[in-house]
């Protein structure tokens, strides 16, 4: 006999649209876990924004406790379900309803995957530049509701600079609806921003109106080698007063990270020879493809004449860039020689994360469970990512390595999420860099608008 809640469920928005029992066992709760079945109480696939309050207005009434599912790919465990738990996964709600060359902006539901609106844009001449190696399995609910950052930040911003308006629907199943296209919007509170980055625990995103900018006409890479970190520095500073506002990317990568990004089974060729301590994938979006790689030309040229950096090589073609960055985006061919893996994106002052990481490595080498320690990062925004790769999966290693990463941050002004979120992963490490009142305001904001505490409980923060 199937429970009062799911009879309800199933009445109000139909059998196709709420699945249980053996049906929900093919699905999962991670990409990367697809053989691990979801085990819920039913999953709920609404197909309209209606249907998600709907939804929402009889979990509400049982005080049922609601998971919610995008394209799963965050790297915080906030999607790994409870078996008490209700899935609402917004992969239905997949439409482009309009792309507006003139407002240069585009609206979508929030199941549709991020790869799909840079094409959308494309085919009209416009960039949406947010960007990350999860682009073609990522959905735009999701992506909001982590504020998602990725590999062109520095020159555009997080996912919150491109968000003009949003639709989210609140634990009772009231529709909040802000779907406007304007930049400038000083009517009292901005409420849109309670759902960008809150990791589904104040709303269920259902559409958002997206920011576009002009497509830039040229796109140039560079990847090049040092040693010593403060010439990292140095480079990113010469470079960007250089390229004069058009660079777009500059991503760090350490030397293990680009052995593995390199040798087999990863089946990217090496760009420059693998003995270098930092690789740095530069890349600007300008308007002359000739004009702008001479540039970028001389600018390397000059940087090796001063020996700023040691070694250079120049993207020259669109297969060039293909490979540059399908090496940096592609992270599973490391990761796939992990046999554990553990993720971090801390954030750091750019001048710091030398050093910090430095500390961090000689601390983690005198660990013998740990295989792997991949480093890389959008480092101008002072964004680092790590995968340890470990023998085991034990909470005490866990632990272990979570205190040598984050125990640096709280005293240098760092944060313990540059951009995945917290999760369930980063609950316990919020206070290092959030102050108590901070995280009594967050629970005062969770209690006025989900007192029942039914979406996403126990992640972010506890009630
Ligand atoms: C290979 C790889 C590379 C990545 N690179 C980056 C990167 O460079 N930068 C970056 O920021 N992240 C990166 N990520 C992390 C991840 O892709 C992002 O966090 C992404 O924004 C998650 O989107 P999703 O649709 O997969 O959301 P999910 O993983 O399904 O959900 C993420 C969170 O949002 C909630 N949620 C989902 N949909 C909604 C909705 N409609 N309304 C309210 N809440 C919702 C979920 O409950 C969960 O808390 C990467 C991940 C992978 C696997």
């Amino acid at each position: 006999m199937r429970l009062p809640l799911i009879e309800e469920l199933v009445q109000n928005l139909g059998s196709d649209k709420v699945l249980t029992g053996e049906e929900i066992k093919v699905r999962y709760t991670h990409i990367w876990k697809m053989a691990e079945p979801l085990k819920a109480l039913a999953c709920i696939l609404p197909k309209t924004t209606e249907d998600v309050s709907t939804a929402l207005k009889i979990c509400h009434s049982y005080d049922q406790p609601i998971n919610i599912h995008g394209g799963l790919t965050n790297l915080v465990g906030s999607t790994e379900t409870l078996e008490n738990e209700v899935v609402i996964s917004l992969e239905k709600l997949n439409n482009i309803e309009e792309v507006d060359d003139k407002s240069r902006t585009i609206t979508v539901q929030a199941g549709v995957v991020l790869e799909a609106v840079q094409n959308a844009a494309k085919e009209k001449d416009l960039l949406f530049p947010l960007n990350f190696g999860a682009k073609g399995t990522a959905m735009m609910g999701g992506i909001i509701s982590t504020n998602a950052g990725g590999l062109r930040v520095f020159r555009y911003g997080m996912t919150r600079n491109l968000v003009l308006g949003i639709e989210a629907v609140l634990a009772d199943g009231t529709v909040i609806n802000s779907l406007k296209k304007i930049i400038k919007d000083n009517s009292a509170y901005d409420l849109k921003q309670l759902f960008i980055g809150s990791e589904g625990t104040l709303g269920i995103v259902t559409r958002a109106v997206m920011k576009l900018v002009e497509n830039p006409k040229s796109r140039n890479s560079a990847f090049v080698a040092f040693n010593d970190f403060d010439r990292v520095v140095d480079f990113l500073k010469f470079m960007d007063a250089g390229l004069a506002s058009t660079m777009s990317g500059f991503e760090l990568i350490w030397n293990e990270c680009y052995r593995g990004m390199t040798t087999l089974p990863a089946l990217t060729k090496p760009i420059l020879p693998k003995d270098y301590k930092y690789y740095v994938l530069l890349e600007s979006m300008g308007s002359d493809q000739e004009e702008d790689r001479n540039k970028m030309l001389s600018l390397l040229e000059e940087a090796t004449t001063s020996e700023m950096i040691l070694d250079a090589s120049l993207a020259m073609s669109e297969s060039d860039l293909t490979w540059f960055w399908t090496m940096r985006e592609d992270v599973h061919p490391f990761v796939s020689q992990c046999k554990f893996d553990q993720h971090f994106d801390i954030s750091l002052p750019i001048p710091q994360i030398g050093p910090v990481i430095d500390n961090i490595i000689i601390q983690l080498d005198k660990i013998k469970e740990i295989e792997h320690k991949f480093v890389f990062g959008h480092v101008a925004d002072g964004n680092v990512h790590l995968i340890i790769g470990k023998t085991n999966d034990s909470q005490e290693l866990t632990n272990k390595v979570n205190d040598i990463i984050y125990s640096p941050l709280s005293e240098l002004g760092g944060s313990v999420s540059a951009e995945h979120g917290i999760g369930t992963h980063k609950k316990p490490y919020l206070k290092l860099c959030r102050t108590q009142e901070e995280i009594k305001l967050m629970k005062n904001l969770k209690m006025a608008m989900d007192p029942k505490g039914i979406l996403n409980p126990g992640r972010v923060i506890d009630i």
